[in-house]
């Protein structure tokens, strides 16, 4: 058995579709989806990855939809054998993503190995926050895909609900100082009514001062549970104007996935 195979992963799917977010938005991606998250945003789309699951599935053939259920957890290698027929190496990308997959950086580390070598580029996507599982896998990413959260719209899972969440600011700008080692860093921002000018400011700020040359994606939320407005084309135009005065590449990018009916 090669090393890592036998790494037990707490795993919510595996699925073949095109990217729906950020810069890579439309390359064909192979989404690995790991279980466990330790925040809560108001706008998650995915709430059933929070807790980790019995099961995981893996899609039976690209893009169909339909899906095989696995014992979890199951063994890196497993899902490895698992996923070959959905060709990997026919496509651009493969996304480790969650829930926060940096819960489990074993996990992450022995499927980007694997998954590395057939070719596409493996991309991290994650919530920014845990530095020491950034640091345990980078060697092995092409992309990471960070967030900067909002204490406007993001709670931890430990904080009461309904009390003022403490800024995310200093612990995103220490991931970001180890993330910038990666080929190529995005950063990504989900703006929404509740957002701040002076939070987004901030992360700006933070982000000009530590990886200048990361893009910035701001990302009007998608409506979805209790958020029910996205913010206007005025304001998120005047956000961009305002972040490109510090940073090189900034995009407004909505979600795409919604709209062609994707997974
Ligand atoms: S970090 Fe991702 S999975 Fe976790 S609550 Fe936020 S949107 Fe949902």
């Amino acid at each position: 058995m090669s090393a890592g195979a036998d790494v037990p992963v707490d795993l919510v799917e595996v699925f073949s579709s095109a990217q729906g977010e950020g810069l890579d938005v439309g390359r064909s991606t192979l989404f690995v989806r790991l279980g466990g998250c330790d925040l809560r945003c108001a706008w998650c789309d995915s709430p059933g990855t929070w807790k980790p699951s019995p099961q995981g599935r893996i899609e039976t053939a690209r893009g169909s939809g339909v899906f095989e259920p696995h014992d979890n957890p199951v063994e890196a290698g497993a899902i490895v054998d698992a996923l070959l027929h959905l060709e990997p190496e026919r496509h651009a990308m493969v996304s480790l993503t969650g829930g926060e997959p940096l819960l489990q950086p074993d996990a992450v580390r022995a499927l980007a190995a694997r998954l590395g070598v057939l070719g596409p580029e493996v991309m991290l996507e994650t919530h920014g926050l845990h530095v020491e599982g950034l640091r345990a896998v980078l060697d092995h990413l092409d992309v990471v895909s960070m967030d900067w959260k909002l204490a406007s719209d993001v709670r931890r899972e430990t904080d009461a609900r309904g009390g003022t969440p403490a800024a995310f600011h200093d612990a995103h700008e220490a991931f970001l100082a180890v993330a910038r080692a990666a080929p190529r860093v995005v950063v990504k921002v989900v703006v929404t009514q509740n957002s701040t000018d002076e939070e987004i400011d901030a992360a700006v700020a933070r982000i000009a001062r530590t990886h200048p040359s990361a893009a910035l994606v701001l990302q009007p939320v998608t409506p979805f549970a209790a958020v029910r407005e996205r913010p206007s084309a005025e304001r998120l135009l005047a956000l961009a104007r305002r972040a490109e005065r510090k940073i090189e590449d900034v995009r407004v990018v909505p979600q795409t996935h919604p709209l062609i009916g994707a997974l």
